[in-house]
């Protein structure tokens, strides 16, 4: 195999709640993450040369090692004990600096891609423990589907996998840094923590309304203060039909739940035309597991139906 392309899917935060902060700066959290069908490509290429190119659809973003992706490789090949030569070539969808995992998800692909071209078969738990290198929630993004991420992010247990639902995530033209937000939270005055709990019977449940009844997020409140607009954008979301709405990870995007891809998208459409935002995405929850069962049943019709199997 000379080359791959892969599918680096955003995540979405229903539940994140912080415990605790350690010595070192870094805080305890408990969150519900939840992979959604929005996704970066990320198409890998062996190369003659030895060395790592990169190069993005967005002139801005950085094709060095301030590149998580770029990191991600030199990495693998340092475990690896590989002199290897490849071209990386990402094509972002996913908003960045947006709360939506966009660098992580980027990164866990490439370790995934390169894992697959080098055949160097390398278990998911390794993979996720060399993503831990690189990012908090790099792990979840190798993973995926819907986990409780506990720790700093990286301990991971898979919870039910949260029903096929219709997601719209509206990132406004706000960046949001996650270090200052993370650093204007006050642990003792956070008014209300969320139940996590209850969301996790819900999923058990495969109730979406009981889950977008108790979405909540810490950091709601200290990016709220920053940016007012963050909760206006969540009314609206209400205004227009949306089982639930929330602000995913440290902000700026927010995102709502629908019954339907048609309110889904008439809402998209009011976001765009009133709010004037660009970056408007119709999507929905991913989970590999849900995924598989429907490939198998896919391929059991065809079989009926007498496809030849290749
Ligand atoms: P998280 O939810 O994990 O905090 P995020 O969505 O808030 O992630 P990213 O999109 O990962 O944030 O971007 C954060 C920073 O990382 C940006 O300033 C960006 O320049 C840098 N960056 C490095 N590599 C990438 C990449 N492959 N894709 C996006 N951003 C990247």
């Amino acid at each position: 195999m000379n080359s791959i392309i892969l599918k680096g899917r955003a995540k979405i935060n229903l539940t994140l709640d912080v415990v605790g902060k350690r010595e070192n700066g870094y805080h305890d959290l408990e969150m519900i993450m939840q992979t959604v069908n929005l996704y970066d490509t990320i198409y890998i290429r062996k190369t003659k040369v030895s060395g790592i190119r990169l190069k993005a659809n967005y002139s801005w973003l950085p094709t060095n090692e301030k590149n998580i992706a770029y990191r991600a490789a030199q990495l693998f090949f340092e475990e690896a004990g590989i002199d290897g030569g490849i071209a990386i070539e990402i094509t972002k969808r996913i908003p960045v600096a947006a709360g939506l995992a966009g660098g992580s998800t980027d990164a866990a692909a490439t370790l995934i891609g390169l894992n697959r071209l080098y055949e160097t078969n390398y278990s998911r738990e390794k993979l996720m423990e060399m993503g831990l290198k690189l990012g908090a929630d790099v792990p979840f993004c190798i993973a995926r589907g819907t986990m409780l991420a506990e720790g700093i992010g990286e301990e991971l247990t898979p919870l039910t996998p949260m029903p096929h639902t219709h997601v719209v995530l509206v990132k406004p033209p706000i960046s949001v840094s996650t270090a200052v937000v993370y650093k204007n939270l006050d642990l003792n005055c956070i008014k209300k923590h969320p139940e996590t709990k209850t969301v996790i019977e819900a999923l058990e449940e495969g109730n979406v309304q009981k889950i977008a009844d108790h979405m909540s997020n810490v950091l709601e409140e200290v990016t709220i203060a920053m940016h007012p607009e963050i909760e206006k954008l969540k009314q609206d979301f209400m205004k227009q039909g949306a089982m639930g709405a929330m602000m995913s990870g440290s902000g700026s995007t927010v995102f709502g739940l629908f019954n339907t891809r048609e309110a889904a998208s008439r809402a998209a459409k009011y976001f765009k035309m009133h709010h004037n935002i660009r970056e408007v995405y119709v999507t929905t929850t991913y989970s590999p597991i849900l995924k598989n069962r429907e490939d198998k049943r896919q391929r059991r019709g065809l079989r009926r139906r007498g496809a030849k199997r290749c």
